[in-house]
């Protein structure tokens, strides 16, 4: 027997499944262990047929490690080789060999003759290497790639996830049993981790398994790849709600603050130039505590979907906070903006139709910024727009202001009024003074009305006209408020201790307080404490449009009233809405706006305008003052037609405290001012 032939007699002997190649990977012998384990599972002809390239598998599944690690087996570089490697089998299953390449060596003396082993392994046997039931009892998916991203083991929850059979895709390249991710970031990641031996962790989207799947790929020192997969979908899609949520206002679905922002730092970025409208809805507050907050929450749908209608690619609608709303429009330098805003406005004409049938007229006041003539920043074209806002808000009804530098200085003076209100409102400066209200007939001082004043420190005297809209605006008009009456009730127990004098105070009240019940409910406990008699406390309402009929309005003012407290009807003439007031409210007295006094003998029609004035507050038996009285000629005509109390400069101008003391009750005048207490 030759050689050759003994030493195939010899592999023939062996259990294991057993080649022989040359150097070039030709196939030189086979054992008959190996052929029949081919045969009976359908292996290719190149893994066993003698005189089939060897190689040619390595090459074809990419395996160049392997390859050259056999070559250098062959060329006396390296002794042994071992590796486990993933036979595909022709029903689809893999059999894990365990591969040892060695030379064969000849007594005669060197051999390029190479015998390669192969050792079939069960997934048990593969335990202690792969420590299978640890990852098997991952939560996570496991796998293991090797340096050519075929995979050499994937453990159940990965199976799960992958949705494929491990004997399915067991030494099968990764890309190939999922070529949709061959460009995608689960491609590139790999490669990078391996290429740059780093651990890559990222969270990226799956198409064909609907999947967001988190994953780490940690580099291994033996080459190869193990990847830690979770599925993080429904994570992600809480997480896109949430975003979804943090970037659209839930109750218009239009862009918010947050995301009008980020459009607008894009638009910064690409150099384009823009323009900021600030939309300020208003008699939307009253209009809340009116109808309740349904109301004005279909107010501001309704709205938003009208403004919906100028959306497209380069103009975007947000709501900001409450009634405030954004447009972000792409402008050219020559662009006329007014007709834009003019459109707005348009929008506002009609009244909103309620569920309810109720129909609701709201106005819109819009500031204009453009980007980048009025301002270099977003923050500054933003905050020039809403300073724009608030000059257009000074006009009655829809209308629209561009930014002019000035208006800065006037931001600058709200923003140190709005401190001052923040503040102790002793130590700001604020005071009140009063204004005495005469009987025009006996010349007494009936009661007195309550002006607030405030010396600011470092804007001198601010007229209240000025900061009660502000502290309006802002809430602090309930602490403003109650400090005024604390004053107040101090002072009016004072004078009643003092000389048994009970005079009446009128206090005025904004729309916003009196429609707040927890305002009313500590105003009567404050009352109480200082012991104040209801009888002396007058309340002044203004009749504004915003005022309109609301259940809490007449719930306090009925309460007051029961209580025994007046209610006048302050600037009475100037609103729209009179006789609803009367008609609504438990009025007991009216204010006749100064107006009309100053044109008494000037204007005949305001004459008879002032005539029925006072015949209509007689025939609903409702007490008369006439306000800014400044000339006898106004008091001789009011005394004629049947007014004879008078508030007004004629007699007196609003007073400190001591001066009023001094004037009505230290000069004699107190038996005149006692006997006119609130009795009379
Ligand atoms: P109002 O309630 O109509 O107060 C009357 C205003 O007319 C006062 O202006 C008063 O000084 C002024 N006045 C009185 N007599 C004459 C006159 O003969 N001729 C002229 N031309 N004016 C006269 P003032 O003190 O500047 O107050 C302005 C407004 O500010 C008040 O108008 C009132 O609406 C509001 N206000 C003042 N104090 C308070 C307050 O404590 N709370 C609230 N909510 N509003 C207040
Ligand atoms: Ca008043
Ligand atoms: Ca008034």
């Amino acid at each position: 027997m030759d050689t050759n032939n003994q030493i195939q007699a010899w592999v023939n002997t062996i259990d294991d499944f057993l080649i022989s190649i040359d150097i070039n990977g030709i196939i030189l012998r086979v054992n008959q262990a190996w052929v029949d384990f081919c045969v009976e599972q359908n292996v290719r002809e190149s893994l066993w047929k003698v005189g089939s390239d060897y190689f040619k598998e390595f090459e074809k599944l990419g395996k160049e490690r392997e390859l050259n690690a056999i070559k250098q087996v062959l060329t006396y570089k390296k002794k042994e080789h071992k590796q486990m490697y993933p036979l595909l089998l022709g029903n689809g299953d893999t059999q894990w060999l365990e591969v040892k390449v060695r030379r064969l060596e000849f007594s005669s003396g060197t051999s390029t003759e190479a015998i390669i082993s192969h050792k079939p392994i069960t997934l048990q046997a593969m335990e202690p290497i792969t420590a299978e039931i640890i990852l098997d009892s991952m939560t996570e998916g496991f796998c293991l790639l090797d340096d050519q991203f075929h995979l050499i083991y994937i453990n159940e929850i990965a199976e799960k996830l992958l949705q494929s059979k491990r004997g399915l895709v067991m030494g099968r390249g990764l890309f190939e049993v999922f070529p949709e991710t061959v460009g995608t970031y689960f491609h590139s990641h790999y490669q990078h981790a391996l290429e740059e031996q780093a651990v890559v962790e990222f969270v990226d989207y799956y198409q064909p398994l609907d999947i967001w799947f988190k994953v780490k790929a940690c580099p291994l020192k033996k080459g190869g790849l193990a990847l830690y997969l979770q599925d993080v979908s429904e994570r992600k899609k809480t997480e896109a709600q949430l975003a979804e949520s943090a970037n659209y206002d839930y109750l218009t679905g239009l862009p918010n603050r947050r995301l009008i922002t980020q459009m607008t730092r894009s638009l910064l970025s690409e150099g384009k130039k823009f323009t900021v409208f600030h939309l300020n809805i208003h008699n939307l507050n009253f209009i809340n505590a009116v109808q309740y907050y349904d109301a004005g929450d279909t107010i501001m749908r309704k709205l938003s979907e009208e403004l919906k209608g100028f959306a497209h690619e380069k103009c975007h609608i947000a709501r900001m906070d409450g009634n405030q709303f954004v447009i972000l429009k792409e402008t050219s330098l020559k662009e006329r903006l007014t007709p834009f805003a003019e459109q707005i406005e348009e929008i506002f004409h009609k009244p909103v139709l309620l569920d309810t049938g109720q129909k609701i007229q709201v106005c819109v006041n819009i500031g204009i910024a453009c980007y980048p003539y009025d301002g270099q920043t977003m923050e500054e074209v933003y905050s020039y727009a809403e300073m724009a806002m608030h000059e257009a808000k000074t006009v009655r009804g829809s209308c629209h202001a561009f930014f002019r530098p000035r208006m800065k200085s006037v931001h600058e003076r709200k923003a140190a009024i709005v401190e001052g209100l923040a503040g102790d409102f002793k130590k700001s400066g604020f005071y009140y003074t009063m204004q005495p209200q005469i009987n025009g007939d006996s010349g007494k001082l009936i009661g007195v009305e309550v002006l607030s004043r405030w010396a600011h420190p470092n804007l001198g005297e601010i007229s209240p006209f000025e900061f009660i809209q502000v502290a309006e605006e802002t809430g602090d008009i309930v602490p403003l408020t109650f400090h005024l009456l604390t004053e107040v009730f101090t002072q009016l127990k004072s004078w009643e201790n003092r000389y048994e004098w009970k005079v009446r105070a009128a206090i005025n009240m904004t729309p916003s307080l009196i429609s707040n019940t927890d305002f009313f409910d500590q105003f009567f406990v404050l009352m109480k404490d200082y012991e104040i008699d209801p009888k002396q406390i007058e309340i002044e309402i203004t009749e504004q449009a915003e005022l309109t009929y609301s259940p809490k309005t007449l719930e306090n003012l009925l309460l007051c009233k029961s209580k025994g407290m007046s209610i006048a009807i302050d600037d009475f003439g100037t609103g729209f809405s009179m006789i609803s007031y009367l008609t609504h409210f438990p009025i007991t007295k009216i204010k006749i706006d100064k107006s009309f006094v100053q044109k008494i003998g000037q204007d005949s029609k305001s004459e008879a305008v002032l005539k029925s004035l006072i015949h209509l507050a007689k025939s609903i038996e409702c007490e008369l003052v006439a306000e800014g009285v400044e000339r006898e000629e106004e008091a001789e005509f009011l005394q004629a037609n049947g007014c004879s109390v008078y508030q007004g400069y004629l007699y007196d101008k609003p007073l400190k405290v001591e001066d009023l003391e001094r004037k009505y009750l230290e000069l004699g005048q107190k038996s005149l001012v006692m006997s006119q207490a609130l009795n009379d």
